[in-house]
């Protein structure tokens, strides 16, 4: 039976062992802050997530809660250490390691801590024997990788936190080494202040697979390095001509255009050429040596601007992009994150710029909310068109009396149910192979 303190605390609805409830009703905490009531389940449910949120948002306790949970779920434990936090700063460190302290009270966990300044051997000590969770810095504990690179075999949970920070403090090799090392069934979560870096962006990529987001800052957060723009447009003929004048007449070192098909991307590529741009394509269906062509031509500065599909950018690492143009606007918020993501590297500046037409204000909104943030509108003089938003928007942005026209048929709904119970049948299997950083 619940005790009646457990009962009452709202955590204990998000499937937290009684013991955990005890240490969390000791510490204090009645309330599970957004990123909690977000992230425990979201975590449970054993997916990678790149969340969003900063110092005093409840982070740390978003993710130790569920990181025991899985523990106690999974005992007794056998093998090595499951879970693995890396951090910027010492103190930071040290603060995490108290809190899990405290909220680990009433399990049979060990926690050790690896960062510079202490005793080197005493953390060999512990990263050999007994600790099911490790905190650590990158840099000591790569230290330790020149001894060994096995402590992590047996990981089930990677944990980055404040990645922001570790990317501008140069741990970015660091932690890709140390992630390289760890088991790659493990799940991985991407904490950071802000989703608007492109570094934090490219990371998410290499270490996490099929993530869910949680975004609870606005992209403007953090030190934000990327202004985001939006440009209405009357029909695709008009987006046609902005992308030609944002071509010619924006002030940047490269742009990147991305088309949401290969068919249209040939489509830009060709029309950008006739209108004098010096441009180049990119898509999924183009053989190795076409692309490693265009890539030198573009990385060179040959040719300024590129045309690029999601899947033929994936992955994309040059320096100096410092205008993405969504010619179509990406499907989702997690293609958008990735697509912003080719520029503003380290302190650089970048911009993009959303091309919208009605039909595509739905979708634009739905990502702004997903960011929550708004994008700043934009006109251009010269090309100014008639569409200026729709007439009514409702409060979630979206235009109002929009959606009963475009209510899908019933059938259609019955199908998205269907895949939603495959979902759930899903939950908890063996992950797919961590692809992206196998073909590292
Ligand atoms: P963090 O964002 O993890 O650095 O946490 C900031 C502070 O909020 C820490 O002092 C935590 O102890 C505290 N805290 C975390 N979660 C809660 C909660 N649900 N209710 C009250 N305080 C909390």
């Amino acid at each position: 039976m619940q005790s009646l303190a457990s009962i009452k605390n709202p955590f204990s609805r998000l499937g937290l062992d009684k013991s955990l409830i005890t240490a969390i009703n000791e510490v204090g905490f009645q309330i599970p802050t957004p990123v909690q009531k977000q992230g425990i389940p979201a975590v449970l449910e054993g997916k990678d997530l790149l969340v969003s949120a900063e110092t005093g948002s409840g982070k740390t306790a978003a993710f130790l809660l569920p990181a025991l949970q899985q523990l106690i779920a999974s005992s007794p434990i056998t093998g090595g250490i499951a879970v693995l936090i890396l951090c910027p700063t010492r103190e930071l460190a040290q603060q995490i390691y108290e809190q899990c302290r405290l909220l680990s009270k009433y399990t049979t966990f060990k926690t050790g801590l690896i960062t510079g300044g202490s005793d080197f051997k005493r953390q060999q000590f512990s990263l050999i024997n007994e600790n099911n969770i490790i905190i650590a810095t990158p840099g000591r504990l790569l230290e330790h990788f020149e001894l060994n690179t096995d402590y992590f075999q047996d990981l089930n949970l990677l944990i980055l936190d404040e990645a922001d920070r570790m990317l501008d403090m140069g741990f970015s090799d660091a932690v890709l080494e140390i992630a390289r090392h760890c088991n790659r069934d493990r799940q991985t979560l991407l904490f950071s202040a802000t989703l608007n870096h492109s570094g934090v962006i490219r990371m998410a990529e290499k270490v996490l697979n099929n993530q869910a987001v949680i975004a609870l800052n606005t992209l403007q957060d953090g030190h934000g390095n990327i202004t985001q723009q939006l440009v209405l447009a009357d029909d695709h003929d008009h987006k046609l001509k902005l992308l030609a004048w944002l071509l010619l007449n924006e002030n940047f070192d490269k742009a990147l255009v991305f088309a949401n098909t290969r068919l249209r991307a040939i489509e830009l590529y060709e029309t950008m050429r006739a209108s004098g741009i010096r441009v180049g394509l990119l898509h999924g269906e183009m053989d190795q040596k076409d692309r490693n062509r265009v890539m030198a031509l573009y990385r060179d500065g040959v040719v300024n601007s590129l045309i690029a599909t999601d899947l033929a950018a994936r992955g994309l690492d040059i320096k100096g992009i410092n205008l993405v143009i969504n010619f179509d606007m990406p499907r989702n918020g997690i293609s958008y994150i990735h697509r912003i993501g080719r520029t503003g590297r380290a302190d650089d500046q970048g911009i993009t710029i959303a091309l919208v037409k009605h039909t595509e204000w739905n979708l634009m909104s739905g990502i702004e909310r997903f960011l929550n943030q708004k994008f700043i509108r934009r006109t251009i003089k010269e090309l100014e068109g008639s569409f200026k938003g729709p007439k009514k928007v409702k409060g979630s942005g979206k235009a109002a009396g929009s959606k009963d026209k475009k209510e899908p048929p019933k059938k259609a709904a019955v199908k998205k149910v269907k895949v939603r119970e495959r979902d759930k049948k899903n939950v908890g299997k063996r992950r797919a192979p961590r692809t992206k950083q196998d073909a590292e």
